[in-house]
This record gives C-alpha cells, sequence and structure tokens, in this order.
C-alpha cells in the first residue's frame, strides 16, 4: 500500500484488501493494487462544474480515485475461489492529511475498511485506518501488524 502510494504520486492511488473477518478483527492477508481509473468526464462532478455560472476546477486523479468495478468483481471472485472475501479499500492522500474527505464518505461501504496513505512531497507519511459507524461516519480503527 505504501509503495503504491509512493510510486503513485502526485496522483491518488488505490487497491484492495482481501483476507478475512474474524470476530472483531479484520485480517487483511493480500493486496492488490488497481488502476485509478477516476475520469473526469464521467465524474460525478463534471455535469455540475460545465453547467455553472462560473468555470469550476475539476478534481483530478491528484485527487480522486475510482476502481472499475468489473476488476473489483475480478478480485472479488479470485478472492472468493480461496475462502477470502474484499475486507478494504485504501488509497493515497498526495499532499493531504491520512483523514477521509466528505467525498471519501459519501462513497463508502460499511462492510469495507478504509486505510488512507497520505504522501507528503513524494514520501508516505501516515497510514491510518477507517470504517464507518452505525451513523455513516468514519471513526478510526487501531492497526495491529502481528498475524492471528
Ligand atoms: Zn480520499
Amino acid at each position: 500500500m505504501i509503495e503504491h502510494a509512493e510510486h503513485s504520486h502526485p496522483e491518488e492511488c488505490c487497491g484492495l484488501l482481501v483476507g478475512q473477518i474474524q470476530g472483531d478483527r479484520i485480517a487483511a492477508i493480500e493486496v492488490y493494487p488497481m488502476a485509478n481509473q477516476w475520469n473526469l468526464e464521467t465524474g460525478p462532478e463534471f455535469e455540475a462544474a460545465i453547467s455553472a455560472p462560473k468555470p469550476a476546477t475539476l478534481p483530478s486523479r491528484e485527487r480522486r480515485y475510482t476502481i472499475d468495478p468489473r476488476a473489483m468483481l475480478e478480485v472479488q471472485k479470485l478472492a472468493r475461489d480461496r475462502g477470502l472475501t474484499i475486507v478494504g479499500v485504501y488509497h493515497s492522500h498526495p499532499e493531504h492529511p491520512a483523514i477521509p474527505s466528505e467525498y471519501d464518505r459519501e462513497l463508502a461501504w460499511a462492510d469495507y475498511v478504509y486505510p488512507i496513505v497520505s504522501v507528503r512531497r513524494g514520501y508516505p507519511s501516515a497510514v491510518r485506518v477507517w470504517q464507518l459507524d452505525d451513523d455513516q461516519q468514519f471513526v478510526e480503527l487501531e492497526l495491529c501488524e502481528d498475524l492471528p
């Protein structure tokens, strides 16, 4: 995750975590780096921006990411064949803290954890992991590096 964030800088990277849910622990066993497929002209903000009275600055891959849903389905199939599942979606925040944005919150699914890697001037500086609570707000999870 950290290497992917560093190599993708100044664009956001994104990828999937495959693993298992074990009680209140979520074990991420494999990392699948995915292409950032964010495309301005298919993004939800494009229509709003072009119809605005003053030209708006549209977010680029430096501020947004999208994972191709078909590619995600492929990873889920590979995982399921081995008794695993997608447990999380990670991405990076170039020149921003490892805190989810409102946009991240709107797109988040309750089933997944969301690690965010902050990259400052090309160097990864922090990794924080988030999950939605019952009120659709992000709460930070404790990151354990030991294996079960
Ligand atoms: Zn984000």
